[in-house]
């Protein structure tokens, strides 16, 4: 089985009711990580994080702040991150970085708010995962500028196939999300770059409790769900679905060196 879920939300409102019934049913179906992204601007969630964690010790979580809350990004956050990190024993920073679909905060702020999570993963010696909407090449021009030493991977994937070569030559990674599976000529350029990304530079996540995979789209998402993206995945790359599972867990060992095995 081995499915790995490299990016969801576990700690937001919509698994309240179940979030640890949902933790229980992923080991138990026989599933290897779930990565949770905590987030430093919602109360509380560092704390149902550290919650989460305790439920299984191949739960791991990141914290980073998010381009949107740019603009509320306060030295209090920033301490409240850099003490949570390494406390729950994060491996990584983020989700960070640009977001210009929404561009719920000014450029500037995002662009400002980024460098600084791209300065605490480097002094925490931490992978950093990005968010990333019609931003990928300042991101990567920024990732760049910074001269960012660690791996970085970007989450939940959705920019073009220059800039997916771009960051598999950096010997970056790239996440993918149920919206490999949807069913719509406009996500066919989404297929074609998972085809192209080697398998050694990927990973699969649902980004739940948003983006359900098909046949569940609409649904409410949860981590069991990055199944149907992992067999999605491994059906474009023409391999059985063992074969990238197997691949996904070496990756997250180079990102993770002393995680123990899945
Ligand atoms: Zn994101």
């Amino acid at each position: 089985m081995n499915y790995m879920d490299f990016h969801c939300h576990l700690d937001m409102k919509a698994f309240d009711l179940n979030r640890e019934e949902i933790a229980a049913e992923f080991f138990n179906s026989g599933f290897s990580r779930l990565v949770t992204a905590a987030d430093p601007y919602e109360p509380g969630s560092f704390e149902t994080t550290r919650e989460i964690l305790s439920y299984h010790k191949n739960i791991y979580c990141t914290a980073g702040a998010h381009p949107h809350g740019a603009d509320r990004y306060t030295p209090a956050i920033e301490k409240a991150i850099l003490r949570f990190l390494p406390e729950s024993g994060a491996v990584a920073v983020g989700e960070a970085g640009l977001d210009f679909h929404y561009n719920l905060s000014t450029p500037e702020n995002q662009l400002q708010v980024f460098k600084r999570q791209i300065a605490i993963a480097r002094e925490l010696q931490l992978p950093l995962v990005i968010h990333s909407r019609e931003a990928e090449a300042l991101v990567l021009q920024t990732l760049e500028g910074e001269k960012f030493q660690f791996p970085v991977v970007f989450h939940c994937y959705t920019g073009n196939m220059a800039d997916a070569k771009e960051i598999v030559k950096r010997g970056y990674y790239l996440s993918f999300s149920g919206i490999v599976t949807f069913r719509q000529k406009k996500t066919d350029y989404l297929r074609d770059i998972v085809r192209e990304v080697p398998l050694d530079r990927l990973f699969t996540e649902t980004d739940s409790p948003y983006l359900a995979p098909e046949p569940f789209r609409g649904k409410p998402n949860t981590p069991l769900l990055v199944r149907y993206v992992a067999e999605k995945v491994a059906e474009i790359k023409g391999i059985p679905v063992e074969e990238l599972n197997r691949c996904i867990d070496e990756n997250f060992g180079r990102l993770c060196p002393n995680c123990p095995p899945g």
